[in-house]
């Protein structure tokens, strides 16, 4: 097997037969559910893409252990070279899709739970990176997409995993056997869990020694045996069901797609067991994945942006404010945003550094204030977006009325814009902006990768608050300063002495 085309993706989550609930109805088959296609075409996009020449060079990677030509979304990083592609990748992807495509989470769990396994085993002399890296080599070889499972849904957040009433708050070994360990709980927020082959999982928190049963990596197919899926509602979504034209990007849909996963007794092999109670790695683990994912969001959500720029220039141009100084502002406005927050990915990439593992790590401090830029400067675009569009954005009506023969002509005569430009088009548009900026993209910027405290929390600690307080201290002349002493050639209290009697008019030279 090699490299998957997106159709190709497409037929091999027929054969998955995993056990999906949505809204109430078991689903037959993922593929033929149309609640899910968008999402499956997104996350088919980046199949596809890797087969164009064009795009070879950031959508694919040779595999360091095998030595074939991958899918980069399987490749661990070996250079900053590859985060940087990483990164034009994600951007590249949002401007295909306007939307999440979620292979990301697998990749980053891939990447975490390698550098981790190769620390783990230093210590501990355990076999875990030799089990992953076997395991990582079947995801290269078939292309599988892993869905990354971090978040536990958490129960009682007072409490720490152990200490909950309802144990399945948090995915937890039950048992562990000669062939391998029985797992329970509950994944939340997973993306692209539905449409993936296989589901990695990772601990969502540091765990202490009384959570050790906690400590738990591994990786399953999602059609185990007591593995269920409830896949997550979004804002509007069933209009996908109603027309195209009001779902706003009925081709890819909004965000990428959540599911719960709940673990029933599912048993798992030792050989895809990747932590199983070493609680001193977790802070590793949730920290690298972290840092990983948290570096995406500059690449992602900076494609979508340059999407909805380019709507809100159109919509500006169809409405016949094209040249207005207020719009120019605007977008110029959008675009230094989008590329503040492009810059910031870049930088966190090109400042990243090799692991013991092999395998190359963003600069976490800079991850960090990328994701929190994102939280931000996202509502700030999607705001002026929503400006530029105007009321329109949530007052047009369906796409049913413009058909029907009595309503369709009044409908037309209300949305029509400059000549040129087909009032069907604009509609379109418009619905698209209203699905990017009122929709469930917003939430998801804010929270997805963690939340904004989480991020500040990695900022504080990483921020090297201790080092710019002894800098100020130089400069302010509270701390010997070395470096002016050796300009100035004294101490320099003795310059500041003479520097005073100069001053007060004394002849003195000062150097
Ligand atoms: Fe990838 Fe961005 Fe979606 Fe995360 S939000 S999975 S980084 S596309």
């Amino acid at each position: 097997m090699g490299m998957m085309t997106g159709k190709e993706y497409i037929e091999s989550l027929r054969a998955l037969n995993h056990e999906v609930y949505f809204m109430g109805k078991k689903i037959k088959n993922v593929i033929d559910e149309p609640m899910f296609q968008p999402h499956i075409h997104a996350a088919a996009m980046i199949y596809q893409l890797a087969h164009k020449p064009e795009y070879e060079e950031v959508m694919t990677a040779t595999s360091h252990l095998t030595g074939e030509k991958i899918n980069r979304f399987t490749h661990i990083h070996q250079s900053i070279d590859d985060l940087v592609k990483k990164v034009r990748m994600m951007r590249l992807l949002g401007q295909k899709t306007g939307t999440c495509f979620q292979r990301c989470v697998g990749l980053d769990g891939l990447c975490a739970v390698y550098v981790t396994t190769y620390d783990m085993d230093q210590k501990h002399g355990t076999n875990y990176h030799e089990r992953f890296k076997k395991w990582l080599v079947e995801v290269q070889k078939h292309d599988w997409m892993p869905s990354g499972a971090m978040t536990d849904a958490r129960g009682d957040r007072s409490l720490r995993p152990s200490q909950q009433k309802n144990k399945d708050a948090y995915l937890h070994i039950k048992e562990r056997t000669e062939e391998g360990i029985i797992v329970s709980g509950v994944k939340a927020h997973i993306t692209g869990a539905i449409n993936s082959h296989e589901i990695l999982t990772m601990p969502t928190r540091t765990m202490g020694e009384g959570d050790k049963d906690y400590a738990l990596s591994f990786a399953v197919p999602s059609n185990t045996k007591g593995v269920t899926f409830v896949f997550s509602r979004q804002t509007n979504d069933t209009r996908r069901l109603d027309s195209p034209l009001d779902a706003g990007n009925p081709k890819y849909g909004i965000v990428g797609g959540e599911a719960v996963i709940l673990f029933k007794d599912v048993f798992v092999p030792w050989e895809r067991v990747f932590m199983a109670g070493e609680y001193d790695f977790t802070t590793e683990l949730v920290e690298t994945f972290a840092g990983y994912h948290r570096s995406n969001y500059g690449g992602c959500k900076v494609g979508l942006a340059d999407i909805v720029i380019g709507g809100s220039g159109w919509i500006a141009e169809a409405h016949g404010i094209g040249t207005a100084s207020h719009i120019i502002d605007k977008l110029t406005e959008m675009i230094a945003m989008s590329e503040t927050c492009w810059s910031c990915t870049l930088a966190c990439s090109y400042e990243g550094y090799k692991t013991p593992s092999g395998a190359y790590h963003i600069h976490p401090l800079l991850a960090n204030v990328v994701k929190l830029n994102i939280t931000r400067m996202t509502y700030e675009w999607m705001r002026l977006a929503q400006d530029i569009a105007g009321g329109k954005i949530i007052t047009l009506p369906s796409e049913k009325d413009l058909d029907n023969p009595e309503s369709g002509s009044l409908v037309e005569a209300c949305f029509t814009g400059k000549e040129g430009y087909p009032t069907r088009d604009i509609i379109k548009m418009l619905r698209l902006i209203e699905n990017m900026s009122v929709g469930a993209g917003l939430p998801e910027a804010m929270h997805g990768a963690g939340s904004p405290a989480a991020q500040k929390i990695m900022i504080a600690r990483r921020g090297g608050i201790d080092k710019k307080v002894e800098l100020a201290k130089t400069v302010a002349g509270i701390k010997e300063d070395k470096l002016f002493e050796e300009i100035v050639g004294k101490k320099e209290q003795n310059h500041w002495k003479e520097v005073k009697n100069h001053i007060d008019g004394k002849k003195v030279q000062i150097y």
